[in-house]
């Protein structure tokens, strides 16, 4: 029997339902959460993911504002843009688009963005939070992964979950979450021995390899649940037939435009997988849901804790109203 298909589509709009009024009731409290995107000089990817991240505020919305420095500037100068964002009290989220140019230090310009802000979860400090099972503002697309499994009901207790890949925005943080989901977690990479063997051991399979069409039918255990969290882009017509030989609908797709699009699941593990996530319309919509599920959060969680007594009040030091900082 072909595998149930999770629509993250379908998925999206429910989450996006759940902000509208959210916002509504952030706005009644006179608090419109903001979104700040820094894109850094022309890279044409960068630019639609930029794009759809703004149109995704507007639908919702929220505030959103788009820095477009030269791609010559300098760290120190991206490290000024980035103090300057988190001084600004309208600015709930600071989101640097990746990557950056190679003469900027990458990793000094995330850290240096305020963790209340840092509505990708990339900072150190929210992923310690994460380890510690203490989740605030978790990467979007392993939350977004999160989201399709507990909306669509898909038992992670007790389960096997094999996550191939671990980059520190994907593979990382999402065995961590399945961790805490009381799944028993395996990460692979590209040194792991009998791949196909350890993926036939799961009841979960996620997928985030950056390889297109690599997990095939014969390593998914019957009835497994699979995430297919890659986005590859085929413009090679030799390879588009290989991987779609099964399915003129997607040969036509490439026959029209040229290119089509594949996971890193192989479209034909659905033959065998009880549940999978389609590609494109399964993982990618909910990356900007759960961005803009992020910086509500922040938006809340910034206010509550300007609204909360201050430490020297905790440790009753001072009472009264004057304690509460607005
Ligand atoms: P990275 O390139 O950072 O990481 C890829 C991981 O896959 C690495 O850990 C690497 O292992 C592992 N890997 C590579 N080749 C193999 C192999 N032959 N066998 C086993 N493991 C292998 O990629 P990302 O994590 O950033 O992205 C992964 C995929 O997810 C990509 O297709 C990307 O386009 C997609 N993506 C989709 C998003 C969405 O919104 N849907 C958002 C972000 C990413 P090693 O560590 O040993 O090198």
């Amino acid at each position: 029997m072909p595998a149930r298909i999770l629509s993250g589509i379908a998925i999206r709009d429910q989450i996006y339902a759940e902000l509208t009024q959210e916002i509504a009731d952030l706005s009644g409290a006179g608090i419109r959460p903001g979104l700040a995107a820094i894109l850094v000089g022309e890279n044409a990817a960068s630019q639609i993911y930029v794009r759809s991240k703004i149109a995704a505020c507007e639908q919702l919305g929220l505030g959103s504002w788009q820095l477009t420095p030269p791609a010559t500037i300098t760290t120190e100068e991206l490290l000024a843009l980035v103090a300057e964002l988190n001084a600004r009290d309208d600015v709930d989220g600071i989101l640097v688009q990746l990557p950056l140019p190679a003469q900027v230090d990458t990793k000094r310009v995330l850290e240096a963005v305020d963790p209340a802000k840092d509505v990708d979860g990339f900072h150190p400090v929210n992923l310690g939070r994460l380890v510690s099972g203490r989740a605030g503002l978790v990467a979007c697309t392993p939350a977004g992964s999160m989201e399709i499994l507990r909306r669509s009901s898909i038992p992670m207790e007790g389960t096997e979950a094999v996550v191939v890949g671990r980059s520190d925005i994907v593979g990382k943080p999402m065995a961590l979450l399945l961790m805490h989901a009381n799944a028993t977690v395996t990460i692979c990479h590209s040194k792991t021995r009998d791949l196909p063997g350890v993926v036939r051991r799961a009841d979960i399979v996620i997928a985030a390899i950056g390889r297109a069409a690599m997990i095939e039918p014969d390593w998914v255990r019957p009835g497994a649940t699979v995430i297919d969290v890659g986005i590859n882009r085929i413009t090679d017509a030799e390879e588009a037939g290989r991987i779609f030989t099964n399915f003129p609908a997607k040969l036509a797709q490439f026959k029209e435009k040229g290119f089509v699009l594949v996971g890193d699941v192989h479209p034909g593990v659905a033959e065998v997988a009880g549940t999978m996530t389609p590609v494109p319309g399964g993982v990618g919509p909910l990356t900007i849901a759960m961005l803009m599920s992020n910086t509500v959060k922040a938006a809340r969680q910034r206010r509550a804790q300007e609204q909360a007594p201050s430490s020297a009040h905790r440790n009753g030091k001072t009472t009264g109203a004057a304690a509460v900082k607005r």
